[in-house]
């Protein structure tokens, strides 16, 4: 596998797609962290190019496209790329896109709609969306410096790239900070160290419950596994139904 530069973006019906190279991908299926990627001309024109991503790595299976690039499809997709997430002094989160931040600004039928947070400042416009693992940006132009210094000094440590999914999937508590879904459990953020996302099981407060995970980039670790009270099915199936994200 090599690190590649490659992007998601999504179809028309809302579903995950690569850009690799000029060309267009769906996605196949995943398995654990790794995600395969078919070309979108598959059925078409029977291409058989394949390609699997994990993280941010990428490994060609054939290379051989029947058909041209599909560059003028690729200029009408709107632009997405795996949401990247920091924590506020605050607690808040907030979201990263090309070293520029962004704070939630209201939420809207699962989508999250963000702002720059130098909206007050130079009334700058930019605005992003995110909706599960999808991020797009809208007015990606901003009236100012890009935030890279703040990003650095205030050691914000950013979260895992959200997209591929694996087992695991990532949703907002309604105060916008971020949680955890695992099998059939809810977890909130705990704190962040080396990269690594320290979670505890949403119960915690209520019922001591010691259930705990780490996730880092797409993987995810088991510290305590053993949870004391019955599973959050329902809670999960609300909050994934609300937020129109399907659970892998
Ligand atoms: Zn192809
Ligand atoms: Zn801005
Ligand atoms: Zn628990």
């Amino acid at each position: 596998m090599v690190a590649g530069s490659f992007q998601f973006v999504c179809s028309q019906r809302g579903k995950p797609q690569l850009i690799f190279k000029n060309f267009l991908f769906n996605s196949e299926y995943s398995r654990g962290t790794r995600r395969s990627w078919a070309c979108v001309n598959y059925s078409k024109t029977k291409c058989r190019v394949r390609v699997v991503t994990q993280g941010d790595r990428i490994e060609v299976r054939h290379w051989q496209h029947n058909h041209e690039p599909h560059t003028s499809i690729i200029q009408q997709k709107r632009f997405f790329a795996p949401p990247c997430f920091v924590q506020s002094a605050r607690g808040n989160l907030q979201l990263v896109v090309n070293d520029f931040l962004f704070n939630t600004e209201h939420k809207c039928g699962g989508r999250q709609y963000w702002q720059c947070v130098d909206y007050r400042k130079t009334r700058c416009r930019a605005r992003a969306v995110t909706d599960g693992n999808l991020l797009e940006v809208r007015f990606a132009a901003h009236n100012h410096e890009p935030h890279t210094d703040i990003i650095n000094r205030k050691k914000v440590k950013r979260f895992a790239h959200l997209l591929p999914a694996g087992a695991f999937q990532y949703v907002h508590s309604r105060k916008g900070k971020l949680q955890l879904i695992w099998g059939d459990f809810l977890f909130n953020s705990e704190h962040v160290h080396a990269g690594r996302q320290f979670w505890q099981c949403a119960r915690n407060y209520r019922t001591k419950c010691r259930a705990r995970v780490v996730t880092h980039g797409d993987q995810l670790e088991v510290r305590h596994a053993q949870h004391n009270h019955e599973a959050d099915t329902e809670t999960i199936r609300k909050k994934l139904a609300c937020s129109g994200l399907r659970w892998e």
